[in-house]
């Protein structure tokens, strides 16, 4: 492969030309293509690994453009999924890289399939829940993955290498209760704190697939309105339930309806139990009756009662309109059907 496009940044001794033909080699999974995923991905792709597979499940909204930079107004306005919408910038950025989209809730059932031949994975997410699924299934795996997280002005990283350190269930034992915690819904998010965290994952990806010795090894804290930056280090735990006892709790879930919200969105998504297949041309007409309908090609959309609906072809539906989870279930019951 031709690497001298990347000519500039394997002058860097770190990575040199031996560490770029490593990353060329690289498979990279990135989970989220919100603000973290935006430069998360963006600086892999142009930095050339050779494979990166994206997990979204949502929309660009305009309230995200500040932040979610690999997005624009005409995506918003096209109603493209982030997952595809973030794939297209990528390959416009370097044709080197394969890049496959997937649109999709990642979650315990969903997460074996996505991982499947990757090399290492990225937490790009805004929630605990989908953290402690990748960090199950990395540890049971023996994959190495980066956690990132943003709140305001400030965020956190910690690069968890399986058998070599502490992992994301070391440092936080037990998910927070259900609105214990600040999300970007409530602290609100500043880009430079995004980009500050996505390109510290971002190197730190590199240097696991180039260099793996200079990981970061502790628990890296940023804010940058009070200008501060530390490296803490983290215990291994020696009860820890993943990767001390390895009980791999949160891929046992029952497989029961997922209703949550989705941060820095008004939507709130529902996931059926098991892998259906439902014909959206089928529910088209049947709702034709009852709303305004609208096929898409990946999605249908559906408008009654002041409640948007927009159902994928495995089930997965975004319910816009309703003002909590209960009151979304209800409805999705009602039109969609259980
Ligand atoms: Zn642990």
């Amino acid at each position: 492969m031709d690497l001298s496009r990347y000519r500039r940044q394997m002058l860097y001794p770190g990575l040199g030309e031996a560490g770029q033909e490593k990353l060329a080699l690289a498979r990279v999974g990135v989970i989220g293509c919100g603000a973290l995923g935006s430069f998360v991905a963006a600086e892999l792709v142009r930095g050339g690994v050779g494979f990166m597979r994206l997990v979204d499940r949502d929309f660009p909204e305009l309230s995200n453009l500040h932040r979610q930079i690999l997005y624009d107004e005409q995506d918003v306005s096209a109603r493209t999924p982030k997952a595809l919408a973030a794939a297209r910038k990528l390959r416009a950025a370097n044709h080197q890289v394969e890049i496959e989209p997937v649109v999709e809730d990642l979650n315990a059932f969903s997460i074996e399939e996505f991982a499947r031949g990757l090399d290492v994975l990225v937490d790009a997410t805004d929630n605990f829940a989908t953290r402690f699924v990748i960090n199950d299934y990395a540890v049971r795996q023996g994959i190495p993955w980066v956690h990132g997280g943003v709140l305001g002005a400030s965020g956190v990283s910690l690069t968890v290498v399986p058998g070599e350190g502490p992992c994301f269930r070391c440092l936080y034992p037990e998910p927070p209760a259900p609105g214990s915690v600040e999300t970007c819904e409530t602290a609100g998010v500043l880009t430079p704190a995004v980009g500050v965290i996505g390109s510290i994952e971002a190197a730190e990806v590199m240097k696991l697939l180039a260099d793996p010795g200079s990981r970061n090894r502790g628990l890296l804290t940023v804010d940058v309105w009070e200008t501060h930056f530390e490296v803490v280090e983290i215990e291994r735990l020696s009860n820890c339930p993943t990767c001390g006892r390895r009980e791999f709790t949160f891929l046992e879930a029952e497989r029961e309806f997922l209703v949550d919200q989705i941060c820095g969105s008004d939507a709130i998504q529902i996931v059926p139990p098991g892998a259906s297949s439902i014909s959206l041309s089928a529910l088209a007409e049947r709702l034709a009756p009852v709303a305004r309908v609208s096929l898409r090609e990946l999605y249908l959309e559906a408008e009654t009662e002041g409640i948007h609906f927009t159902i994928f072809g495995d089930g997965r539906t975004l319910v816009t309109g309703a003002d909590s989870a209960e009151r979304a279930r209800s409805v999705y019951d009602r039109f969609i059907g259980s």
